[in-house]
């Protein structure tokens, strides 16, 4: 918030499907692609050309749906939406108008501790456009068509967002949320996500805003909050000379850092809008509702509730989970051989965390599977072999042949191999003797050094003892030594 000025802000978010064929067309799309080599003579608007619905767009936008818990229409219909522009070969764009496929859903998202909820004003399903290229030629427009066509959902949120920071979460919510259900890869650079800011103020006392002005193509995370940290300073300025704020739809110049105007703000009839002619109303069936429910991964929010609620894990270990989803999936997985969170999550958050940002690989790339985590915690959580040894030895082993049985390795290696009462004794006096001050200080009241004794002690025993052995041993010298 700025003094007394209310940001509000609603966002328009264009999420790029991948699918293997365009919106209406058969050719597939490909970032980065040799210019013009991806079309088709739907794409280009050839004449006597016919669209056709790709059922797999349908699909995708059916999942965001129920993901959004918005109300889903059986039957819809797509509309033209026209304008002239040299990207768009048909001269209009196939969209959604009165029919979206969705409306009225809802979407939680994490900013610092709290989650916030943001309605959804509607879904619909659109195609993009191709790309006109100013900057090679010096004289001429180049374009590229291979973009025309690709499937699109535009998402449009209610005006509940009250803060560029709380924008930029709800984005990469948004993104997290695409991808884990697996209908775009999110990729803001590569444009597979952009979004269009609308935002006005509320001035100080009272409640309904001012003019809103659209921001268009942020293309960033970072963009769009400096846009819109923009915007707001902007518009209080103009306030408060006793200015308006126009309606307008403005670009934003991440070089300087500021907006500027583009338009001001189309009619609704500037696009003579009117349904399509050229395919028939789509229908929704009840078995395709049913088997994406049925497929409908646990969402972030629902997991948060899960983890915090009836786990009982700390916010700490729930944020860990959530913030990778690929890692919540890895746990679920894993506790289903060995149900115990924290057990699982103590392997996770530790050996396993430390595999990936060392390899600086995803958990999907991760060579153990779950059931081996699971077995492993087992067998740590059983003092078959102790966590210190089966973290690092067993761990590491595993890690070099994944294929091998973790049982099998510990008899291999004979990591299960107990020392004796009188070996653990005499190697836990060897490393007493080895710190003489640290045990004085021990007596005098830094308790806290008994880890330490006991570490040295099972690092000494290779980790072939029981901790608590071990404990109980360290203890009793101690004792003695006073
Ligand atoms: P339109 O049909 O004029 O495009 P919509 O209802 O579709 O209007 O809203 C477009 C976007 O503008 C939505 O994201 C919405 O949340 C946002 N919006 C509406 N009113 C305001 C406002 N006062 N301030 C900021 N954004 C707003
Ligand atoms: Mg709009």
């Amino acid at each position: 918030m700025v003094g007394d000025w209310k940001p509000v802000i609603g966002l328009e978010i264009h999420i790029q499907l991948k699918t293997r064929s365009k919106n209406f067309s058969p050719e597939g799309y490909e970032y980065g692609a040799e210019p013009n080599t991806l079309t088709h003579p739907v794409s280009l608007a050839y004449p006597g050309t016919l669209p056709v619905v790709n059922k797999k767009v349908v699909e995708y936008a059916t999942l965001l749906a129920l993901a959004l818990n918005a109300e889903i229409r059986k039957t819809f219909h797509f509309s033209r939406k026209n304008y002239f522009y040299p990207d768009l070969p048909k001269g209009y764009q196939i969209t959604q108008y009165d029919t979206p496929i969705c409306e009225n859903g809802y979407l939680h998202f994490k900013i610092g501790k709290t989650w916030k909820k943001v309605r959804i004003l509607r879904v619909q399903i659109e195609e993009d456009t191709g790309k006109s290229i100013h900057d090679i030629d010096p004289f001429y427009t180049l374009l590229d068509f291979n973009r025309a066509g690709v499937p699109l959902l535009e998402l449009v949120t209610a005006p509940d967002i009250n803060s560029p920071e709380e924008a930029q979460a709800f984005l990469v919510a948004v993104r997290q949320l695409v991808r884990h259900l697996g209908i775009s890869d999110g990729n803001m650079e590569e444009g597979s996500l952009r979004c269009d800011a609308n935002i006005s103020l509320i001035p100080p006392g009272e409640d309904k805003p001012g003019n809103r002005v659209e921001v268009k193509n942020l293309n960033s995370f970072r963009f769009l909050r400096k846009a819109l940290e923009y915007e707001i300073e902007r518009q209080r300025q103009i306030y408060e000379s006793g200015g308006t704020v126009e309606r307008e739809t403005r670009g934003f110049d991440a070089v300087k850092g500021v907006t500027f105007p583009m338009r001001t703000k189309e009619e609704l009839h500037d696009y003579r809008y009117f349904p399509e002619p050229d395919m028939p109303p789509y229908e929704l069936s009840q078995e395709l509702l049913e088997g994406l429910k049925h497929k409908m991964p646990p969402l972030p929010f629902q997991l948060w509730k899960r983890y915090t609620e009836e786990l009982n894990l700390s916010e700490k270990e729930a944020e860990f989970l959530i913030e990778d989803l690929d890692i919540s999936r890895f746990f679920e997985e894993a506790l289903k051989s060995y149900n115990s969170p924290k057990s699982i999550l103590k392997w996770l958050m530790g050996p396993v965390r430390a595999s990936l940002n060392q390899n600086s690989i995803s958990i999907e790339q991760f060579p153990l599977s779950p059931q081996i985590i699971a077995k492993l915690a087992q067998i740590a959580d059983k003092e078959i072999v102790h966590f210190t040894v089966a973290s690092q030895k067993l761990f590491r082993e595993l890690l070099k042949d994944p294929s091998k049985d973790p049982e099998k390795l510990i008899k291999e290696l004979s990591l299960d191999q107990k020392a004796d009462d009188s070996s653990i004794e005499d190697v836990v006096r060897s490393v007493l003797q080895a710190f003489p001050e640290k045990i004085e200080q021990y007596h005098k009241g830094k308790t806290g050094l008994l880890g330490l004794f006991i570490g040295e002690s099972m690092k000494k025993l290779k980790g072939k003892a029981d901790p608590r052995k071990v404990k109980e041993t360290v203890l009793k010298l101690l004792n003695k030594e006073q």
